[in-house]
């Protein structure tokens, strides 16, 4: 139950498998920390992605 915490970065960038996305879902319900972990890391991504997106278009 402990290692669940890790699974947000793997979450937040979909790399998780159906179980174990499922496993981390279910966990969010429970958990006083990771939802807004994972709100913070999906920004991240979404910045990411849209940076790297917008760069490959520059180029
Ligand atoms: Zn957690």
């Amino acid at each position: 139950m402990t290692s669940v915490h890790v699974d947000v970065a793997a979450y937040a960038i979909g790399s998780l498998d159906r179980d174990d996305a499922d496993d981390f879902v279910g966990h969010l319900d429970n958990c006083p920390t990771c939802p807004a972990e994972l709100e913070w890391l999906s920004q991240i991504v979404h910045l990411m992605t849209t940076t790297m997106y917008a760069y490959s278009e520059a180029s």
